[in-house]
């Protein structure tokens, strides 16, 4: 059969892009948190939506599970395929073209395989803010960000990859093609397929092509940095922002004290220009379309009242684009120092914000007293209520050997406290095969049967993605 498929496969693809040597594939094989590595048939590199529709056809006659991938930054193993070696990695990294820019309707229209980073580029060069951004910017891709539905650091002004998306280009587990490329802010015209594929991580469709919302580039941006003592302050400074600063609040980024101690024991140039590396250092930034004095005062002015309800006990402004940057980098290295310092378990959560105090302060409890001397990193896109509360083992400890005695009871205790706060265990990497088990016990019965429902009318061979997300 395997040797059928690549047969068959070489009349669709040209040889040299079918990889079948080992080291070939090996790039592919492993995610990038070097938690899940597995065997492929072949990794497949089409260049058209034509030709990876005829793949997937080929897949579903032979039997041939496909595993979906763009730019392999997930962290939950989603696009790793299984230890068979006989999954086929489709990686969409050839269909990079951006397709239309249309300015009066500010969309852009775009294939999977375009780089983050390069999408906002092309997009500013014509005037446009493409308002995703994320740490892994640099190589991940629309087509993986759409199918996990990505956060990021903007979701605050601009919700996730969900809020940005009008239409899709989908190539269903049958090998057709539906063409839903609609620059359209309104159709109600029955189910939305195109919410349907979003988020569902290769499960449902291999997405080929969307469209894409843009929006005017900001003509200031001012960031700072804020010292709070707990969570309770926190979030009052966040909803000072935003009564104040309303819409002009575009991020707000709570980092812990162990958090950059962290950084800065693998980036000590990445040292807190907060004194003292407060318990809380908040990231804030506001855009604006207006004057660069009217924001920079407004910031002034809310940072003052903020001082004044001693709500803050420090701030820095950016003085400039580079500081400003230095700022965002601080946070954004924060997980590149995690993998640095070993790999440690992630849990990736949204609580309501008005549960997170209780959040915090009863898990923290919780942990310390049955774990003593673990470490909790804990940062996150604070505006969303999105919690990264990550856990390494004591100082000196051995992270493999920590993380396969305790991982599963960690993981309940801390999933057990998020459902007990009306929480989520995902809130934007997604579930792959690293939550399989976690989304069965959390999402609720009836949920996870509805959901095992779309994936067999959709997908009733189970050859797309098999075994992640949802099982059937
Ligand atoms: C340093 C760093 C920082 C990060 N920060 C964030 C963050 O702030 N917010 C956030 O949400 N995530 C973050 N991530 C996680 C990751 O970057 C996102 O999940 C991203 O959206 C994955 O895109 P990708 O192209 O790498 O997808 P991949 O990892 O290749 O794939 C992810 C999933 O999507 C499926 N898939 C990929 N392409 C397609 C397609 N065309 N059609 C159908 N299914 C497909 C795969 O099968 C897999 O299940 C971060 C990662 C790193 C390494």
């Amino acid at each position: 059969m395997s040797h059928d498929f690549l047969a068959q496969v070489s009349a669709i693809l040209d040889s040299k892009y079918i990889l079948i040597e080992e080291e070939e594939k090996a790039p592919y094989l492993t995610d990038w948190r070097k938690r899940y590595t597995g065997k492929a048939l072949a990794v497949l590199l089409p260049a058209t939506t034509e030709e990876v529709a005829a793949i997937v056809k080929l897949c579903a006659v032979t039997h041939t599970a496909v595993v979906p991938q763009g730019g392999n930054t997930g962290f939950c193993g989603g696009a790793t395929p299984d230890s068979s070696g006989k999954q086929v990695i489709l990686n969409l990294k050839r269909m990079n073209q951006i397709r239309e820019i249309d300015a009066a309707n500010q969309t852009i229209s775009l294939e999977a395989g375009c780089i983050l980073q390069s999408i906002q580029e092309k997009s500013a060069e014509k005037g446009f803010l493409f308002p995703l951004s994320l740490g892994a910017e640099g190589s991940c891709m629309i087509g993986g960000n759409l199918a996990t539905n990505a956060g990021g650091t903007n979701v605050l002004r601009y919700g996730n990859t969900r809020d940005l998306c009008l239409g899709l280009e989908v190539v269903t587990a049958s090998g057709e093609i539906w063409n839903g490329m609609k620059g359209l802010r309104k159709d109600n015209t029955g189910y939305d397929l195109r919410d349907l594929y979003i988020g569902s991580e290769g499960t449902l469709g291999i997405i080929t092509a969307a469209v894409m919302k843009l929006y005017p580039l900001p003509i200031s941006q001012w960031t700072t940095l804020a010292a709070t003592q707990d969570i309770d302050s926190t979030i009052a400074l966040l909803n000072l922002f935003q009564q104040r600063a309303t819409s002009l609040l575009t991020g707000f980024e709570m980092m812990t004290k162990e958090s950059l101690a962290l950084n800065e024991k693998h980036f000590p140039q990445m040292a807190n220009p907060l004194k003292e590396n407060p318990p809380y250092t908040i990231l804030i930034e506001l855009s604006d379309h207006e004057s660069e004095e009217h924001v920079k005062q407004l910031l002034e002015v809310i940072l003052e009242e903020a001082f004044e309800t001693g709500l803050i006990s420090d701030a820095v402004i950016a003085s400039n684009l580079s500081q400003a940057n230095s700022f965002w980098h601080m946070r954004e290295h924060i997980t590149l120092a995690q993998s640095q310092e070993g790999a440690n378990l992630k849990h990736d959560i949204t609580i309501p914000l008005s549960s997170l105090d209780r959040f915090i302060r009863d898990t923290d409890a919780l942990i310390k007293a049955k774990y003593p001397g673990v470490r909790i990193i804990n940062f996150g896109h604070l505006g969303d209520g999105n919690l990264h509360y990550n856990i390494a083992p004591p100082d000196g400890e051995d992270f493999k050997a920590f993380n396969l005695a305790n991982e599963k009871p960690i993981h309940e205790l801390i999933y057990g406290q998020v459902e007990l706060c009306n929480g989520s265990i995902s809130a934007e990497h997604g579930v792959g095969q690293l939550k399989l088990d976690g989304l069965r016990a959390h999402k609720g019965e009836v949920a996870h049967e509805l959901m095992k429902t779309l994936k067999k009318a959709l997908d009733p061979q189970n050859i797309l993605n098999p075994h992640k997300v949802v099982s059937i």
